[in-house]
């Protein structure tokens, strides 16, 4: 198999995420951070392909340099090689440059089979990466993968649809997201960590490795502009009891329903 390559974002831990009201966007610099759990998944996956049928797994991240570490967490599970993908420029990109900048770096590394991430992420948890680096590279993708298997040089990936699975089969370069959980992660290798901290050379490529000009990244090549936030209060508990016989009781629920959802 040819390389495999896994896009790992660094995400906040849920309890720390905060957005600054100032600047509308999300303040990581108080957050304790760790890999996006989908995205274990996807090295797992990676990792277990590669053991079966060779090549190389490579990491690929698109954030700010406090981000190394962690490809380093990923590189002490097994993978081969970590790309940290790293600019002034690349800073408040949305979904669009920030696919724009992985699909770049993804032509840059090529000779691959398999681009593989998670479903979402649990911080911003668009889920619209994948489809949109798919679209980019103009390759087949295949979303929200229980399962990867590569057989007599053919990708089988098993999916959930509703009331059931369905596994469709490609030949790579293929792009797949992965659910959560769908295995279960390694922990890092000791021995490995050391090696990766103190023997492993991460790459940094930034926006001229990747020629691409200031325009296209970050927040100048975004399409969505955040105009507002809006606190969500805990709403209050009102209990309601509804009178009547069945049909009375669900018409009074369906209007009482209508009106909540219309304050
Ligand atoms: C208008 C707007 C402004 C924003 N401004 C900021 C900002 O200022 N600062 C900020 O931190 N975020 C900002 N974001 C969020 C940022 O755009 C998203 O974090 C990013 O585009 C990925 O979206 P997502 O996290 O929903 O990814 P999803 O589509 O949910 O991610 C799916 C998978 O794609 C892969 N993936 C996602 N992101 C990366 C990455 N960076 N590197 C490698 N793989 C990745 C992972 O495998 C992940 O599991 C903004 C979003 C919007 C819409």
């Amino acid at each position: 198999m040819r390389n495999i390559i896994v896009c790992v974002k660094v995400v906040p831990k849920a309890e720390n995420v905060i957005f600054d009201p100032a600047t509308k966007r999300l303040d990581r610099s108080k957050a304790e951070n760790q890999i996006n759990d989908a995205d274990k998944t996807a090295i797992e996956i990676a990792l277990r392909l590669r053991e079966k049928n060779g090549g190389k797994v490579i990491l690929l991240s698109m954030g700010p340099p406090l981000f190394e570490n962690y490809l380093k967490l990923g590189v002490a599970m097994g993978a081969d090689d970590a790309i940290l993908l790293s600019d002034r420029n690349f800073g408040g990109a949305d979904t669009y440059p920030t696919a724009l900048v992985l699909s770049t770096a993804i032509t840059k590394i090529g000779d691959y089979d398999l681009i593989l991430a998670g479903e979402e992420s649990s911080d911003a948890a668009l889920g619209q990466l994948p489809g949109q680096i798919a679209e980019f590279l103009d390759i087949p993708q295949v979303l929200f993968a229980s399962s990867v298997k590569f057989e007599g040089g053919k990708l089988r990936v098993r999916r959930r649809i509703k009331g059931g699975h369905e596994t469709v089969e490609t030949s790579g370069p293929v792009m797949v997201s992965v659910e959560m959980g769908a295995v279960q992660p390694r922990f890092p290798n000791f021995e490995k960590m050391k090696w990766a901290v103190s023997g492993f050379h991460l790459k940094i490529w930034n926006s001229t490795e990747l020629n691409l000009r200031e325009e296209v990244t970050g927040l100048k090549g975004s399409l969505t502009l955040v105009k507002g936030l809006i606190e969500i209060t805990p709403s209050k508990r009102k209990r309601v009891f509804i009178d009547g016989n069945v049909e009375e009781k669900s018409s009074r629920l369906a209007e009482l329903l209508k009106e909540r959802s219309l304050e």
